[in-house]
């Protein structure tokens, strides 16, 4: 199976996989991406997603897409602000983390964050194919911080970590925030040791600081394509 991958800002991927459009995190998308592969057609359905409620997240435009959209998937902080009421709420499920929501055509697990909101694992039923984008899970280590901020922050992210044990995912978004110097892959490289991923893409990196795996970010004789995007409109396909 092939999944067609468009950057679109931060967090916002366009991931064409089989007859379904999936968008993540959607934020500014000036190039009008979503719009335009919605209205070329050759998808039965569009999904939406919104992981949690920040405005580098969670997009106001989405609505225009409510027409052609068979369900928005928002994380479960969305429901109490005033962006999210806008929504027509029969088109939207909200999740907690650890929930599951399902149709025909895909699956959805939720799990949980180190910031608000959750992290989506959809299953392509079809396919048998799952990809998993983090939202704003990651292991926020702000060199900035306190000594015990740090210590709160890795415990939150391990304690996580811990429900991933074993996660499978064809493909894998996950933050690699320039903005944390040199913390920036910290989660990441924890994240790819625990979990069963076919690909890495990250995300959240808006400083565009055209980070790249080391060597050894990879766990021992394990391999997998990398992709950071950096300009919006990068497209990448992948064979899984
Ligand atoms: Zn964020």
């Amino acid at each position: 199976m092939e999944i067609t991958v468009t950057y679109l800002l931060n967090s916002g991927f366009l991931v064409r996989a089989g007859r379904t459009l999936l968008v993540f995190d959607d934020f500014e998308d000036q190039q009008d991406i979503v719009g335009q592969a919605i209205r070329a057609g050759g998808h039965d359905a569009v999904y939406i997603f919104a992981s949690h409620a920040h405005f580098d997240h969670f997009d106001q435009h989405i609505l225009n897409y409510q027409q052609e959209a068979a369900r928005y998937v928002f994380g479960y902080d969305i429901r109490r602000t005033k962006r999210g009421r806008m929504f027509p709420q029969d088109k939207v499920t909200y999740m907690r983390p650890y929930e599951e929501w399902e149709d025909a055509c895909i699956k959805v697990e939720s799990y949980d964050s180190t910031d608000t909101g959750v992290a989506f694992r959809v299953t392509d039923k079809a396919a048998g194919k799952s990809i998993f984008h983090a939202g704003d899970f990651n292991w926020w280590d702000w060199t900035g911080e306190t000594a015990e901020n740090r210590r709160l922050a890795e415990n939150a992210f391990r304690k996580q970590l811990k429900k991933l044990e074993g996660m499978k995912a064809s493909l894998a978004f996950f933050p690699v925030d320039g903005r944390l110097g040199p913390m920036q892959d910290k989660g990441a490289r924890e994240f790819v040791r625990v979990t069963d991923i076919g690909a890495l893409i990250t995300m959240h990196d808006l400083t565009e600081s055209g980070w790249q795996p080391a060597a050894d970010f990879f766990p021992a004789a394990r391999k997998f394509p990398v992709w950071s995007p950096l300009r919006p409109g990068e497209q990448r396909i992948f064979t899984v």
